[in-house]
């Protein structure tokens, strides 16, 4: 199927006064998708997308030339800086300050959008406590030899573990290969206790479940089992925001799920541009209703892990 474009072929200013350009430019060759169906995308869901990335320090994949020329992977403001996107200075891991680039409004994604956004990266924390994160992320990463059935397994069991700590999570397809489970913190943690605790978990996870999981990144282990990689969980790393599109063939999604849905998908790229949107309006509640209102943190849980 060919994009909308043909029925909208002049830059038109979106609602709130971003200008798209070029508008009828092909962003996904395989499929036809246009800059213009990234907008319409992106407009369509924002209810949905904006709370995953309001007020956060937020990394961008810029494709301007569709997904299959180069990519840029930008956390910082360009000079001359965007007018709708809101902007907070830093600290680097190298001591050194940064400027770095938040949504602040449906305007700031379509800004970014307008500059050839396909993904966004949010942090963890929030741009007024940049210290503190109010989410840790189990990136589950299949490794080429790993059936579906067999992610599916592992998410279950990392939520039922996560259980048993007292924490409720939050499940996720990344658009990709994998699943994210997501465990809000509230009131937040510094970031050495959410690494300390991610790392933890993840090794109790490969020590117990050693034929499953494997929790070091070193590539050659990592064919016949689940890699769960804690090193999102860290102050300036990111993980794929809720709803936002991948630059991937087939433009899939990355889509937030309820934990009985699990059982009825089949990848981590179940969702895409059409369908995605499709679901929310078929949707009666939010997957992740009352995620902000779970009060949990990593105080007592940490020394139940063991070890550390
Ligand atoms: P998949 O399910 O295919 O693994 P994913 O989004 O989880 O999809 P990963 O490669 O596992 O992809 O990466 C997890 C997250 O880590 C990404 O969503 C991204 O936010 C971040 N990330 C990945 N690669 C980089 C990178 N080179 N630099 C910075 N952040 C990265
Ligand atoms: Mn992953
Ligand atoms: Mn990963």
């Amino acid at each position: 199927a060919k994009g909308r474009a043909a029925r909208r072929k002049a830059s038109a200013p979106e609602p709130g006064g971003v200008t798209l350009t070029h508008p009828e430019r092909v962003v996904y060759p395989a499929e036809g998708y246009t800059k213009q169906d990234v907008a319409d995308y992106y407009r369509a869901v924002m209810d949905w997308f904006l709370p995953g990335v309001l007020n956060r320090p937020t990394s961008v994949i810029r494709f301007p030339d569709g997904i299959d020329k180069p990519s840029f992977f930008q956390k910082h403001i360009p000079s001359g800086g965007l007018k709708h996107v809101g902007s907070v200075k830093l600290k680097e891991e190298t001591g050194a300050a940064a400027v770095y680039l938040y949504p602040e409004s449906a305007e700031s994604v379509m800004e970014l959008v307008q500059y050839g956004t396909l993904e966004f990266h949010p942090w963890g924390a929030k741009v007024d406590t940049p210290d503190l994160a109010d989410r840790v992320v189990f990136d589950l990463d299949p490794g080429p030899d790993v059936g579906w059935e067999r992610v599916v397994a592992a998410a279950r069991l990392v939520r039922k573990l996560l259980a048993d700590l007292g924490l409720q999570s939050f499940l996720r397809t990344t658009g990709g290969k994998g699943l994210h489970v997501v465990v809000p913190l509230n009131p937040p943690s510094d970031w050495a206790t959410v690494k300390q605790f991610a790392q933890g978990f993840a090794s109790a996870l490969a020590g117990t479940h050693p034929l499953e999981f494997v929790a070091v990144s070193t590539k050659s282990v990592r064919n016949r089992k689940i890699f769960v990689d804690y090193l999102r969980n860290g102050r300036g790393a990111t993980a794929v925001a809720s709803y936002s599109l991948r630059g991937r063939p087939g433009a899939p999604v990355a889509v937030p799920l309820r934990w009985d849905e699990l059982g009825r998908i089949s990848s981590g790229a179940q969702f895409d541009i059409r369908s995605a949107p499709a679901r929310l309006k078929r949707l009666r509640n939010d997957p992740w209703a009352g995620i902000d209102e779970v009060g949990q943190s990593l105080e007592n849980v940490i020394g139940k892990l063991g070890g550390d």
